[in-house]
């Protein structure tokens, strides 16, 4: 009263929520006790970009918003597009009472593939490859800072899968069918969210500041192991294989602080994932001590059904109940919302379960710097696509190459092939498609075809980036047998795989690579000696061709830098590469994992031959450290 008569301006309350000096758990139950239901519920929810608004954000309290498989705003979005549209949204967050920011997340699992620019790694499969948690986790760093520098910092990443068959759309989201290499691989995790102090503790999520972003380990728990590998399918196991198999990268990431567990569509032994309260809350929560958020699929709630969204009721109490904190895209979010209040209203849902996922999603908020930095600026935009993450791409590109056969015998072998020649043939539908380079979940949920979506390197354009410029490349994508006889080449590159795909589209009971790729592998391999370049997101049928093939290498889904193939191909790096699956003679001997009792593959589980970089390019790489004369070098 008297500060209004002395019309000066009241004094506003302290609220301990808002101090960055006091502990984090104080903030949170300040917090909590000023919350109403209909406040901590809106934490509870993620919708999709497409139904957000601020008005929308402010109506529901709605505490998290995702663009998912990758919509982006507008064509060749720019990040300041992205950041105009994160700070749209939370504008709506801060004009509530409470002012609670909101968390943007988004599937950036191979780097930030929703924005144009952005640089693209290979998929998982590819890094899986490498056998290299180093550069996996420089990977995670760079895919944060691109992230970030889109207003976004929260990423639905890593996928640690274990793919256990080849059938499955989503091998290539895996980074082995090995759950070592798997646990090894959540060096991401660090990379993603920054270095977890020594004496951070246990189970807490961690995120190291605003070059970071929050990670997301998915999908919880046994994806890769369903039935022929069939999409959110069921996965019979038992306890112990889960434990040995689709667990260990768990631990792991938790171990190192992961802030978000995402929940398997699929089915353990016929209970749905997203049920599961022995797996969720007994096993995550209490056994692996994850204090972090819990969230569903997309639309994970509704399909616990089938038909889809049938008796939605009973979902949301057996989803909550099982120990689910957010939901992801609930298909209506306002009856989710009103459904979920009406259990806690009548009982159904102890109120302290919803205080537990909201002090969870708290928690995660205020580790992040959310409250104090709710809005993003455009001091890193300048990251999206740097060189320097081009050129850690590209690094990747050549360490992820894995070469299958070299030569018709062991002591004639063809690769690395000599920059100088007369005449070569590039061909193949997959030798100038950066689309097709880069898989599904690029710019598109299921990838896209071409070469204008985003920027990077073409195979065809590294191939002729790197040959000397007497050497004539000469590049058309089917040619005919008549074409091919026409000219006299030294040999031809054929670059050829499979079209990109996302998900359950991706499954494929036959695992063939579509025409014309076998076509022109027979027609030119036929006619010359030919290097066959696999693109594909997990082992083919290759077998019936290989005899014809001079050499073989899998690039797997290589990304924007196209340039890391024709580095090892022409000897300026050797080829090191390992097979992260088992490729398989015919697909009737799978599921066939690395010691199972009928091993018979076409390639074992961690072959791949090796070259070793010619002798210039060792002078090259050590020329600033010594004087390096190639004549002294031991012969090849
Ligand atoms: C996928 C998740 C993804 C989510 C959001 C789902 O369909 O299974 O991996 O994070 O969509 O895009």
């Amino acid at each position: 009263v008297l500060s209004r008569c002395l019309n000066t301006p009241e004094k506003s309350e302290y609220m301990k929520y808002k101090d960055p000096k006091q502990p984090i758990l104080v903030r949170i139950q300040d917090l909590l006790d000023r919350m109403t239901l209909e406040e901590k519920i809106g934490q509870m929810v993620q919708i999709d970009l497409s139904v957000a608004s601020a008005e929308v954000m402010k109506k529901y309290f709605i505490g998290s918003v995702l663009s998912g498989g990758g919509h982006v705003p507008a064509p060749q979005a720019s990040a300041e597009a992205w950041i105009n549209v994160v700070n749209d949204l939370q504008r709506g967050c801060l004009s509530t009472r409470l002012g609670i920011p909101m968390i943007y997340g988004i599937d950036a699992v191979h780097g930030n593939g929703n924005v144009y620019k952005a640089t693209i790694f290979p998929h998982n499969i590819g890094l899986g490859a490498t056998r290299d948690p180093e550069l996996v986790k420089k990977i995670g760093a760079a895919t944060a800072l691109e992230t970030r520098a889109t207003g976004i910092p929260y990423a639905f990443a890593p996928c640690i899968a274990v793919c256990r068959d080849p059938r499955w759309g989503r091998c290539y989201e895996s980074y082995s069918e090995d759950p070592q290499i798997v646990q090894d691989m959540t060096e991401i995790v660090s990379g993603l969210q920054g270095d977890i102090p020594t004496n951070y503790p246990k189970g807490v999520p961690f995120v190291a500041g605003k070059k970071n972003v929050v990670a997301c380990a998915k999908h919880y728990v046994g994806d890769g192991g369903t039935t022929k590998g069939i999409n959110e399918d069921n996965t019979v196991i038992d306890w112990q294989g889960l434990l040995n198999i689709h667990m260990p990268a768990y631990y792991t990431s938790i171990m190192k602080g992961v802030s978000t567990v995402m929940v398997s569509y699929s089915s353990w032994n016929g209970i749905k994932m997203h049920t599961n309260h022995e797996l969720i809350t007994g096993f995550l929560k209490n056994t692996l001590g994850f204090k972090g958020f819990v969230i569903t699929d997309w639309e994970g709630l509704d399909r616990i059904t089938t038909p889809s969204h049938a008796n939605y009721s009973y979902s949301i109490q057996a989803a909550i109940l099982a120990g689910i904190d957010m939901v992801m895209v609930p298909y209506n979010y306002k009856e989710f919302i009103d459904g979920l209040a009406f259990h806690v209203k009548n009982n159904i849902i102890p109120m302290s379960r919803i205080d537990d996922a909201v002090t969870r999603i708290l928690q995660v908020k205020f580790v992040m710097g959310l409250f104090e930095n709710p809005l993003a600026d455009n001091s890193l935009v300048d990251q999206l696509g740097s060189q320097e993450h081009r050129e850690l791409a590209r690094e990747a590109v050549r360490k992820s190459l894995v070469l299958l056969k070299n030569g018709k015998s062991v002591d004639q072998p063809l690769l690395p092939l000599p920059k100088k020649t007369s005449k070569i043939l590039v061909v193949g539908s997959h030798a100038d498609n950066l689309g097709y380079q880069c898989g599904g979940w690029t710019i598109e949920w299921q990838g896209f075809s071409g070469n204008n979506r985003t920027v990077g390197t073409t195979i065809l354009a590294a191939i002729k980036n790197t040959v000397d410029q007497s050497t004539d490349v000469v590049y058309k994508e089917n040619p005919d047998a008549e074409f091919v006889k026409s000219n006299d080449y030294s040999y031809a590159i054929v670059i050829v795989g499979e079209h990109p795909y996302a998900e359950t589209d991706g499954d494929s009971l036959d695992l063939t690579i579509a025409d014309p790729g076998p076509t022109t592998v027979k027609n030119v391999c036929g006619a010359m000696k030919c290097i066959v370049i696999l693109i594909s997101g997990r082992p083919v049928v290759i077998q019936p061709y290989l005899a014809s093939i001079d050499a073989l290498v899998a690039a797997w889904l290589p990304g924007t830098e196209g340039q890391g193939v024709a580095d090892v191909l022409f000897g300026d790096y050797g080829f090191t590469g390992k097979l992260p699956h088992t490729w398989f003679k015919t697909v009737d001997q799978l599921p066939m994992n690395v010691g199972d009792p009928h091993y018979d593959p076409l390639f074992p589980f961690g072959f791949g031959l090796t070259t070793e970089p010619t002798k210039r390019q060792i002078c090259a790489n050590q020329s600033l450290r010594f004087s390096c004369n190639p004549l002294d070098l031991p012969m090849r």
